[in-house]
């Protein structure tokens, strides 16, 4: 059956290419994937799948499902289909025709590759025991508006035994995949700080508070907190992006704030560190005379891989691709992945695909205005996709 599907999926290649091409040419923002949907949806209409529900939740998700001739339990597969507010500069035929939108993280291939999926699918029936769901879930790369966690919340994994989904990785290069067992990407939460004094006259300091300075010691010590109150072997990350405050270099501010991102691989010291922070905010704006106003908001949690869907995934993709191609990455990285709601719900993986290319020049990392993907890799996305979908309901009827 691997011979055949990595057959199918090279003769549909040029489609994919051209779904992938659209879409990169009229990307749509997090919460807005309106006409990406409506594209979908069609496809999906034309191949015929056994049920569609676009609008999915009131969002711009579409759901679908193949059912096949065999019975047996349900494989869900997701793609993201959101892009970022980036200006494009690869300067390619296909780049985004959509000023200041471009998707830079390739969710465009994601989606062609799970349409190209559906396609293959549909004419397997006689080989799916059960059924395979197909998320096109919207809002990834935003925390506000309807992504997994909507879509989970209104039932999308009902029935659902087992999740797989890809994201393209420029660190490999076409022709290879990867994934891990266990964390495999970090949590991503945000904090906002509002540090408040009291203004007065640059030189006469004694008769205001200087929230300023109340802030250099703060960026200083919540620095401290991942050095000092977390195990060094419990990866984690403390950022602080943005500072704001003041007016002009003889006027001590009311106030100043500053925004920050946490990043961990664990539950536990994710729920920590606000606390510290919060401590930290409460002892040194105490010192100084002055206030503070903390906010925290919940992002992602640690992506964590299963182990059994992981080994499977891992075995299959090599029987697949071959041993040399798939590759057990040996580091989780510190960013953020919706998918992890998913995985926290049913078992799944989260499998990186590679599509570097040097010879073409494509180097660029996620999110770059250069980033593109190597569209060699995209029948061998579609192929896995495929396979670990029937593989996985086959072993389990
Ligand atoms: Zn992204
Ligand atoms: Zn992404």
């Amino acid at each position: 059956m691997k011979a055949e599907i990595l057959s199918k999926a090279q003769e549909i290649k040029e489609e994919v290419v051209e779904w992938r091409r659209h879409l990169h040419m009229y990307p749509e923002l997090s919460g807005r994937e309106f006409n990406t949907a409506e594209f979908v949806a069609e496809k999906l209409k034309e191949f015929g799948v056994d049920r569609l529900v676009e609008n999915f939740a009131d969002s711009t998700a579409v759901v679908a499902e193949i059912t096949g001739e065999k019975p047996g339990k349900t494989v869900a597969i997701r793609a993201d289909m959101d892009a970022l507010p980036t200006e494009e500069k690869t300067g390619k035929p296909y780049a985004s025709r959509i000023k200041g939108v471009m998707h830079s993280c390739g969710h465009d291939a994601h989606t062609a590759m799970l349409l190209g999926t559906a396609r293959l699918l549909c004419q397997m029936r006689d080989k799916i025991h059960g059924k395979v769901r197909l998320i096109f879930q919207p809002c990834e790369e935003r925390h506000d508006c309807k992504g997994a966690k909507h879509l989970i919340e209104n039932g999308v994994l009902e029935g659902v035994s087992a999740i797989f989904a890809l994201h393209v990785f420029p660190e490999l290069p076409t022709g290879k995949v990867g994934t891990k067992p266990g964390p495999f990407l970090a949590s991503s939460d945000v904090f906002r700080v509002k540090v408040i004094g009291k203004s007065t006259h640059a030189s006469r300091p004694h008769q205001g508070i200087d929230p300023i300075l109340i802030s250099a010691q703060v960026v200083n010590t919540l620095h401290h907190i991942v050095s000092r109150y977390v195990d060094p072997l419990d990866p984690a990350v403390l950022t602080i992006g943005k500072i704001c405050g003041g007016f002009a270099e003889n006027v001590i501010p009311d106030e100043v704030t500053l925004e920050g991102t946490i990043r961990t691989l664990n539950s536990e010291v994710r729920d920590r560190i606000p606390k510290l922070i919060e401590k930290a905010l409460w002892g040194i704006t105490t010192a100084y005379g002055g206030a503070f106003k903390f906010e925290f908001e919940e992002g992602t949690p640690p992506l964590i891989n299963d182990e059994v869907t992981t080994r499977f995934s891992v075995g299959k993709m090599r029987e697949l691709l071959g041993d040399e191609n798939v590759i057990l990455l040996e580091k989780p990285t510190m960013g953020g992945e919706d998918f992890s709601f998913y995985l926290q719900e049913v078992p799944g993986t989260f499998i990186r695909l590679g599509i570097r290319n040097e010879e073409k020049g494509i180097i660029y990392p996620l999110h770059n205005s250069k980033f593109d993907v190597d569209e060699d890799a995209l029948p061998i996305g579609v192929a896995v996709e495929t396979f670990l979908a029937l593989e996985w309901l086959k072993s389990h009827s």
